[in-house]
């Protein structure tokens, strides 16, 4: 790879790449979605970008979970890096076929050596603010009692989700490093497409003697996939979500997009609040990490108009200052 190639993209995408509001989430529903954002990969791949992946799994990690609660009595529940494990293959499989067969269909899988998901981890330190303060809702939401009581059985933090009822929650810490980075480098340097980090990466940490171990915690895809991108040095860190691109004032009569903004304007919009905590504002803070760390560009924007998005032609722009 060339030095900071633009040709060289990660793209993370969002929850509408499997689910969209209103959905219950059929097998059926989730394919037709994912071929919607194969269309759009398959476009960027077809104008001669390389191209890495990455992937959320919240909404799937809640429906393990409570697949788990629901059947716990017949068959013990697993732990939540290995539920996060569990979307990465979902998930990964369901971009590997759908976007080798928009390759088919566009008369391009040549083009590619081919498409793989890997099952990915990325670790997070022990000294992490976030474990001591647990902000990220998981699973079920449970009455106040039995929450009580799942809180002293089995050790879990319980707080009143402000849609109703109690839920657990679990950390998010920041994510430090891909562990299996240097695969995935190979694999897109030789010509796959390669999706990894998925969910932000199975959340591991590493004790002293260098062994990995998972943790009960769930890491933002978005700052998880900036890692990547550095990692791999590319030059293109691509956000698509469900939303044109980061709004000042958003939601309000004042609503503005903003085409282009430096990392220190960006810094400036995020500090006074603009982006909201868990939506779109690790995805301003990923951008501005991005460029920050040598990247030359970083674009958010709409999945389904991922082709303009690369292009520049829609979306919000991060460049260095
Ligand atoms: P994804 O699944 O793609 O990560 P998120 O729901 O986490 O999507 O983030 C995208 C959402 O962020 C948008 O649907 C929008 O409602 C919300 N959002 C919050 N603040 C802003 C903002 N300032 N500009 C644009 N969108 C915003
Ligand atoms: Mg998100």
């Amino acid at each position: 790879m060339g030095e900071r190639d633009e040709k060289y993209l990660l793209i993370a995408l969002g929850g509408n790449a499997f689910q969209t509001k209103g959905e219950v989430g059929t097998p059926e529903n989730y394919w037709r979605n994912a071929y919607r954002a194969a269309e759009t990969i398959v476009r960027i791949v077809k104008e001669g970008y390389r191209v890495a992946i990455t992937h959320g799994n919240g909404p799937q990690v809640g429906v393990i979970m409570e697949w788990m609660e629901r059947s716990k009595d017949v068959i013990p529940p697993m732990s939540m890096d290995i539920a996060g494990a569990m979307t990465q293959g979902w998930l990964g499989y369901l971009l590997m076929q759908s976007i080798h067969n928009i390759l088919i269909k566009y008369g391009i899988k040549d083009s590619v050596k081919g498409v793989v998901a890997i099952v990915n981890q990325v670790l997070v330190s022990k000294e992490d603010p976030a474990w001591r303060n647990p902000t990220k809702y998981v699973g079920s939401y449970f009455a106040e009692e039995e929450a009580k009581k799942l809180a002293k059985e089995k050790g879990w933090t319980f707080k009143p989700d402000p849609r109703g009822g109690w839920r657990r929650v679990v950390p998010s810490p920041d994510p430090k490093e891909n562990v299996e980075v240097e695969a995935v480098k190979k694999l897109l340097n030789e010509g796959w497409i390669v999706v990894a980090s998925g969910g932000g990466g199975i959340p591991v940490i590493r004790n002293s003697d260098g062994s990995l171990q998972g943790v009960e915690a769930v890491i933002d895809k978005d700052l998880a996939g900036e890692v990547l991108a550095t990692a791999l040095e590319v030059g293109t860190f691509v956000v698509l979500t469900d939303v044109d691109g980061a709004y000042i004032d958003f939601g309000k009569p004042t609503q503005r997009k903003i085409d282009v903004m430096t990392a220190s304007e960006a810094e400036k919009y995020y500090k006074q609040g603009h982006f909201k905590p868990g939506a779109m504002g690790p995805k301003v803070l990923a951008s501005i990490r991005f460029v920050r760390r040598g990247g030359k560009k970083a674009i958010i924007g709409h999945l389904y108009k991922g082709y303009e998005v690369i292009k520049g032609l829609s979306g919000t722009m991060i460049v260095p200052d």
